[in-house]
Formats: structure tokens, sequence, C-alpha cells
């Protein structure tokens, strides 16, 4: 496991504070949780383990780097949603914090990973809050989340923030093209016409990130030798899912970009806020004679569309109903 080149110059700086003795308690890891999320996390747990007597470390080769590598580290825990609920539960952090609280067993440094740190519900935040009011000595947390907002303020407050994700729209390049092409196309077919085109191209971007998700993670992901077949291939399915959704997620902030970006020139703000700068002139062609009220309604309407996809409500209601919303 490489960590990508862009999370270099952040990991280094968090390798210093290790080097020094200064890292902090918990981290609140901002960033897609199984992109960024976990490439910076698992860095930093081969850090911790590394045994490498000298040179750089984490050495990626060495006993201690190679189990933290493969996840299977006996001082690493990592916690997830539950698959079908999504939620972390209280029993699952009770557990954890029962067995961080136990001796190491490398005679070192224990670590948790929570995998979605906005998906604690209340209970079981209380359990962990307990923990990190009063961390054991040698203890790291890793909180990932791409949702920082979403992140009780107890815990957060408790966390040393690092952004992983520079920008933190990160629409990957590949898909802001496609995506432009379908916000900026021309306005000719206003209305329902309009509307159905527009979500129905959206939808097949979707369906080419969903395609794309699933080669990667079937690429990525060796199940254990001892474990059965449809366990595994569950197991493949909600990592397929939840990446799937961080994805869809990126495309609806970028989706909720643009209609802010004509709130802005509806506003008569200067233009140098805007956010798609290269897409000035189709911005204001859209934003002609629109109103600042309708300008923040379609804002209102791109975040109830994200709500809906949240609580799983199928996609093409989703996306057809908005934009015919908005378009009409
Ligand atoms: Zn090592």
């Amino acid at each position: 496991m490489s960590l990508p080149a862009e999370l270099e110059p952040i990991f280094d700086r968090f390798r210093a504070g290790f080097e020094r003795g200064r890292l902090a308690h918990a981290y609140l890891l901002v960033g897609a949780p199984r992109g960024e999320g976990s490439a910076f996390a698992a860095e930093a747990l081969a850090l911790l383990f590394c045994t490498a007597p000298d040179g750089a470390k984490p050495c990626h080769a060495c006993d201690g780097c190679r189990r933290a590598d493969s996840g299977k580290h006996p001082d690493v825990l990592w916690v997830e949603p539950e698959m079908k609920s999504r939620i972390i539960g209280v029993d699952t952090v009770h557990e954890a914090m029962r067995m961080i609280a136990q001796t190491s067993f490398s005679g070192g440094w224990k670590a948790c990973v929570i995998v979605g740190a906005d998906r604690l519900g209340e209970p079981a935040a209380n359990v962990f809050l307990k923990t990190i009011e009063e961390p054991p000595p040698r203890c790291l947390f890793l909180l990932l989340t791409d949702n920082p907002a979403g992140v009780l303020p107890t815990i957060s407050s408790r966390c040393q923030q690092i952004g992983l994700s520079g920008d933190q729209v990160g629409l990957p390049e590949e898909l802001r093209e496609p995506l432009l092409n379908i916000l900026g196309a021309a306005e000719e077919s206003r209305g329902v016409v309009g509307a159905f085109s527009r979500a129905g191209n959206l939808l097949a971007l979707l369906k080419n990130i969903h395609e794309d998700v699933e080669k990667e993670e079937a690429e990525s992901y060796t199940p254990p030798p001892e474990m059965k077949r449809d366990e595994s291939e569950k197991i493949l399915n909600a990592r397929i899912e939840a990446r799937y959704r961080e994805r869809r997620q990126l495309v609806l902030r970028a989706l909720l970009l643009w209609y802010r970006d004509q709130m802005v020139l509806a506003s008569g703000a200067d233009a140098g806020l805007i956010h798609y700068a290269d897409q000035r002139e189709t911005l204001a062609r859209q934003a002609a004679g629109l109103t600042w009220r309708k300008a923040v309604t379609q804002v209102k309407m791109v975040e109830e569309m994200q709500r809906q996809l949240d609580r799983n409500l199928p996609e093409d209601t989703v996306l057809n109903y908005g934009f015919a919303r908005l378009m009409a």
C-alpha cells in the first residue's frame, strides 16, 4: 500500500510529530473514508508499528509494517458502520473500547480507526467520548469522515483535524468535465424535457461511476483464504456500495456548487467568488433573470436531493423529480 503523492506533505508533518513524541491522542481525518482517509490511516498505522531499526519509516518490509498493512495487526481495531443501518452501534464501540484498554500485544502502541466518525450514533459517541477524555497511554485514535459537520462537536473538539482533500470539493478531474457538460447544456429545452434529459445524463454518469468502483474494489480486495465465498461477496459488495456513495456525494456536492455559483451571480456579488470560474459565461447565461429567492431555493433543492439519496430513495426518482423542480 502506498500513499498518494498529494498526501505525502501532510503525512510528513504527522511523522514529524510522531518522531518528536508529540502525537495527539485523536485525529479527525477529513477526506473520503475509503479513499484518502484509509490510505492515510494505513500509513500512520505502519509508522506506529514499524520495527525497522533505522532508515525511513514506515519501511513496509518489517513484520510490524506488514501486519499493519494487511489490516490484521492485533493492536489495531478497525470500527466500521453496520452494513444495513450504516450506523456504528453502541455495542461495537463498547467492545472496541474494552479492547483498546487492554495491554498491547506487541508491547507498544494500540490504535483504533473509526471509519465514518459521522456515523457514530449518540449512545455510541458517548461511550467513545469517555475513552478519549481519558485516553490510555500510547493509544492512537484515527477518525475518518468526509462529513466533519456531521461529527458530534463533543468528539471533534477533542480531535486534531487534518484535511486530506486539499480542495474539499474533491471531484476527480475525469468526472468534472462530463458533469459540467451536463450542467452547462444549452437551455433551449427547459421544463420537463430539459429536466429529464439532465437527470438521465446524470444517472448515466453515476452508472459509469458505479461500474468503475466495482472494478477497482474487486481488484483491490482479497478475502482471507479461510473465508466462505458468500461471506466475502457480502463484504466486497458492502465496500463497493460504501465507496460508490462517497463518489456520488462528491458529484452532488459539485452540483450544489454549480447552483451556489448561480446564487452568487444572482446576488450581484463579485463574480470572483464563484467556484467554476472557467464556466462563468454559461453560469451567467443560466442565472440571467434569476431572482435571489429562486437561486436560494435551487440550492435548497439540491441539498434536499442529497438528503433523499442518503435516505436510500431510488436515484432515478430523486434526480428526475429534483431536476423537474430545479428547471420548472
Ligand atoms: Zn517497517
